[in-house]
């Protein structure tokens, strides 16, 4: 019998990682995942459960829950718990250890991305599907935003925001865009901030934050309530999944036309090199533009020097 047998199958461990479980977890969590199997447990269960595992049961708890191991099922002191699975765990190992996801090689690496986007498509299909169909529902990065727009959303906050390092980015590594730039705003169970991660911001620094990654060629999505993500198209999860799935203008939703002024350009480049899409292109001092190509993030209007790329509310 394969020594994982019972740990691939409980935490969902896809082929192309086997040799590598030892890096995705600790010797004391695959002892308890393979104890618990898909089982709940609230605490006091689950201290006798582990106690021959550890002499601090609910240490190696709050660890698995900080690490993206364990899932909460409820708030509070006595919050119970299950093994989360290897999709939970793929890109927190990414984000908050990046060393030991760098020490993958690359060929590996690649089809675990592949894998994950895969996965993250199939799976959004079916929200996409029913944000449609529901208009008071949205999918996550639901709409591009304008720089403006997305600074608006973040001084009407009720909370305040904190800053993780973007999965997409820590995961797929196709890039080398600023990574620190994802701004949640939910703190609830199994929320990146509920297990202890994330940088607290002033508004300020979020909105610091978001002019930066606007200026550096990230995008903007959101759906207003948990997150403002700052999005490239080489990485970016929800962006390859609506690539995967043909959901290129209704997801992230295209709010605006882009009008190009050809005879105000100067053709300094910039749109060229920000674009994610390849819309905007530069050949000596030619400049075209590709509207087919254009996901209408919106990023070139703000940028272009002399005011030459203008939005058209559709
Ligand atoms: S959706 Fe965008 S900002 Fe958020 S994690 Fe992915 S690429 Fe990063
Ligand atoms: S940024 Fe503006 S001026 Fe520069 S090449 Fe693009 S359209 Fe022309
Ligand atoms: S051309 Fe379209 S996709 Fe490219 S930066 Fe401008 S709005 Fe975004």
């Amino acid at each position: 019998m394969y020594m994982y047998e019972l740990l691939v199958d409980y935490f969902q461990i896809p082929e192309i990682a086997h040799d590598y479980i030892p890096l995705f977890l600790r010797s004391e969590e695959i002892a308890a995942i393979e104890k618990m199997g898909r089982a709940l447990y609230c605490p006091e269960k689950l201290r006798d459960l582990l106690s021959d595992i550890t002499g601090d049961p609910m240490g190696l708890v709050s660890e698995a829950y900080s690490r993206s191991v364990f899932n909460k099922a409820e708030d509070g002191d006595d919050a119970c718990f299950q093994a989360a699975v290897f999709y939970d765990r793929l890109a927190y190992f990414a984000q908050y250890e990046p060393e030991l996801w760098k020490s993958i090689p690359k060929e590996r690496r690649a089809l675990m991305d592949t894998w994950y986007v895969e996965k993250y498509a199939s799976g959004a299909r079916g929200r996409l599907e029913e944000a449609l169909r529901d208009n008071s529902r949205l999918i996550e990065n639901a709409f591009f935003f304008t720089l403006d727009e997305t600074l608006k959303i973040i001084d009407d906050l009720d909370g305040d925001p904190y800053m993780v390092p973007c999965n997409c980015k820590s995961v797929a590594m196709n890039c080398d865009k600023p990574r620190d730039v994802c701004i949640l705003f939910k703190k609830g169970i199994n929320s990146q901030w509920d297990r202890g991660h994330g940088k607290p911001l002033t508004r300020e620094e979020a909105k610091d934050i978001i002019r930066f990654a606007n200026k550096s060629g990230l995008m903007q999505t959101s759906e207003m309530e948990s997150a403002i993500c700052n999005c490239d198209g080489c990485c970016c999860y929800p962006i390859r999944a609506s690539r995967l799935i043909g959901a290129k203008g209704l997801w992230p939703k295209k709010v605006y036309d882009v009008v190009w002024d050809e005879k105000s350009c100067v053709g300094c480049g910039k749109c060229a090199k920000l674009c994610n899409f390849g819309a905007f292109r530069q050949d000596g001092l030619n400049i075209t533009f590709d509207p087919e190509a254009c996901w209408s993030c919106t990023i070139c209007s703000g940028n272009c020097p002399v005011g030459a790329i203008s939005l058209e509310r559709i």
